[in-house]
């Protein structure tokens, strides 16, 4: 997507080799044109597919997960990083590990809100070692219900969680697929600004 490349390439701050910042409109500060423009553009590649209900987690995939929501005209539910829910027995848990921040966490999502028939679409962030969106999609078989596709707003590629989604049959779109983050630049897979 190619505003989206634009805006990475105008803002976004390499952190290191590994980690890209994006503060100033996705992950601290939020552009809700640009969230718009990302809604629609997942939007059209998902339209056809019956989609139920929109999957993020906190907080950072909620900005594009809820415009993508509104425009399908479905539910958005978002996983919480909450870890005192565990006690509770009507709440999917499942764990997920930051390489970025170094953390384990629990991802839980209420029983009541995800059900056996559900097409569910994740949307998250970022893609790095797929453990976000695995969780995710964990979470979405516990209920019964079927993973439709995995949204994916920015793809290091480099690193291997696309290759574990794909080896394990899902389908993901990124909206922008980043090659790699050395020297501090940017650089995008080729043919990923359509
Ligand atoms: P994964 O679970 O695929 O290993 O990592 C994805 C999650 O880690 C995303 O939800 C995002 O919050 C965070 N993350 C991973 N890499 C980056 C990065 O380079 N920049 C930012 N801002 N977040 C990242």
């Amino acid at each position: 997507m190619k505003l989206l490349q634009e805006k990475i390439q105008a803002e976004g701050i390499v952190l290191s080799d590994q980690v890209l910042k994006v503060d100033s409109f996705l992950n601290h500060q939020i552009d809700p044109q640009l969230m718009l423009a990302i809604g629609k553009e997942f939007v059209s590649r998902f339209a056809q597919d019956q989609i139920t209900k929109v999957l993020t987690i906190e907080s950072s995939g909620i900005a594009p997960a809820i415009m993508t929501a509104m425009l399908l005209n479905v539910p958005l539910l978002f996983a919480r990083k909450q870890k005192s829910l565990t006690l509770q027995n009507n709440v999917y848990v499942e764990q997920v590990h930051s390489f970025t921040k170094q953390v384990t966490n629990e991802i839980t999502v209420s029983k009541k809100f995800l059900e056996e028939g559900d097409k569910v679409l994740i949307i998250d962030d970022f893609l790095a070692h797929g453990e976000a969106a695995f969780g995710l999609a964990k979470i979405v078989r516990q209920a019964g219900a079927e993973v439709a596709g995995i949204g994916i707003v920015i793809e290091k590629s480099f690193q291997n969680g696309r290759a574990k989604l794909d080896d394990a049959g899902f389908r993901v779109e990124s909206l922008a697929r980043i090659k790699s983050l050395t020297d501090g630049q940017v650089r995008f897979v080729e043919d990923s600004a359509v």
